[in-house]
């Protein structure tokens, strides 16, 4: 009896442990993660080599021993100074460190914790439905994931700052996006088991979808036109004459040009941006980058369509069927393009829309880059709800800080909002979902394209 108690606890100690050892590696591998974020936050605004040299201590430039280079608990052992000049080190860092290890945990909980419990706490509501087929078949989108959420605390935390946002944080989300689903789709296969539209962590056009093949296709197409034709000066960049613009109506006109610090531009401001007097020019400017684009996505759409034929009705259903079933790769491929193709072009319109009305620079080509990035990552969906989510959360952000600090902050960037919003409707989907379709009192789920 004795030794069949003891047996029974240590399986319970098991059960129990192995959760938190496997939290504790992801919070680990976060934590480290979160430690070169700081690293990007401090040097990619400045221009700075993000590999070399080594951390050191900003006033004195003394080396940070391996020990003090720990995550959090370097920062911690220091008490947040300098071994050698006692010179206070940001409490930010460990902040940020140990957030991204807890953002990592709770991603990975939702997804991976067994039987859907973490210590005791339901977090299969949270589960979405591609985490069914386990962490060995589909740990490449936990890593897209991982890597997006992680650039977006990056880009939070730069633009709320300095206003811009990194071109490489939004470019190594599409590039983990296209790896992670669209590589692992061409090397693993459909997933099982998969309800159908869902066979992917992101939204795909599915088996009979060519249009939405022939769309994305397209339009990506459109896009590399347009690119290609403004690296060889065919149309112009928009927003071209903006500095020279910016140097005859410069604020402080005793800063000679040369004088201007690096890093530091006197006077390219949000306020001086919304005082631009050619925005509207700008706009036409980028519609007709965007023509393209529009155009080939029309084009590939209707050739799509014609391509995949002869349709005809299933026996059963009466469905128009193509002729062959869209791969399961070109599929996720798609997927991947219309999320960026769908997230940047939200913003993208909306920019347009807001600059043609009011006149002023709206929304800023980041935050364009930003949702497309999403997009590739998430899908078009979770792209779409988080754009919309943003101006929740920047409402949210204004009526806080009014009732916080008495004032509204001018000048805000859009960014951030984005970031948060999205990481805010990963977490929170099946509740959106549930909201979405009690509004629209339709069919029990969302039907995908
Ligand atoms: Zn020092």
């Amino acid at each position: 009896m004795g030794c069949n108690c003891l047996a029974w606890n240590q399986a319970d100690v098991i059960l129990w442990l192995t959760p938190i050892v496997l939290a504790g590696w992801v919070f680990a591998f976060g934590a480290c993660v979160g430690s070169l974020l700081n690293v990007l936050v401090y040097r990619l605004p400045l221009g700075l080599d993000v590999v070399s040299p080594t951390s050191r201590c900003p006033s004195c430039e003394t080396k940070l021993t391996w020990r003090e280079n720990i995550p959090i608990f370097g920062w911690l052992m220091l008490r947040g100074r300098c071994r050698f000049c006692h010179s206070s080190i940001s409490s930010e860092y460990p902040i940020v460190e140990s957030f991204t290890a807890l953002l990592w945990v709770a991603v990975w909980v939702v997804l991976y914790a067994d039987n859907g419990r973490f210590l005791g706490i339901p977090v299969d509501v949270l589960r979405p439905e591609w985490a069914s087929s386990g962490f060995r078949h589909t740990w490449p989108m936990f890593l897209a994931v991982l890597g997006l959420f992680s650039c977006l605390i990056a880009v939070t935390l730069i633009d709320a700052r300095t206003f811009h946002i990194p071109m490489s944080l939004v470019i190594v989300p599409v590039i983990l996006g296209l790896a992670c689903h669209a590589g692992w789709a061409a090397f693993h296969g459909p997933l099982h088991p998969a309800p159908r539209g869902w066979e992917w962590s992101l939204p795909t056009p599915g088996v009979h979808g060519w249009q939405w093949v022939g769309m994305a296709v397209g339009g990506a197409a459109g896009l590399a036109i347009s690119g290609a034709l403004l690296r060889f000066g065919v149309i112009r960049r928009s927003f071209a004459d903006y500095e020279q613009w910016l140097e005859s109506h410069q604020k402080t006109p005793e800063a000679a040009p040369g004088e201007v610090a690096a890093g530091e531009q006197v006077g390219d401001s949000p306020e001086m941006w919304v005082q631009y007097p050619h925005a509207r020019r700008e706009m036409i400017r980028e519609l007709v980058f965007l023509g393209p684009c529009i155009g080939l996505a029309m084009l590939g759409a209707a050739l799509a369509l014609r391509l995949a034929g002869p349709w005809t009705p299933d026996m059963l259903t009466g469905e128009m069927l193509p002729a062959a079933d869209v791969p399961h790769w070109l599929s996720v491929l798609c997927g991947v393009l219309l999320g960026y193709l769908i997230g940047g072009g939200l913003v993208w319109a909306m920019r347009i829309f807001g600059s043609l009305a009011f006149g002023k620079e709206a929304l800023g080509l980041g935050d364009v880059h930003l949702m497309a990035a999403v997009g590739a990552c998430l899908g078009w969906i979770d792209a779409t709800l988080g754009f919309f989510g943003a101006a929740f959360v920047g409402m949210v952000w204004a009526i806080v800080g009014k009732v916080a600090s008495g004032k509204l902050q001018r000048h805000m960037p859009f960014g951030p909002y984005l970031a948060i919003a999205t990481v805010l409707v990963w977490f929170t989907k099946p509740w959106i979902e549930q909201l979405i379709n009690a509004v629209a009192k339709v069919s029990p789920q969302i039907n995908l394209p």
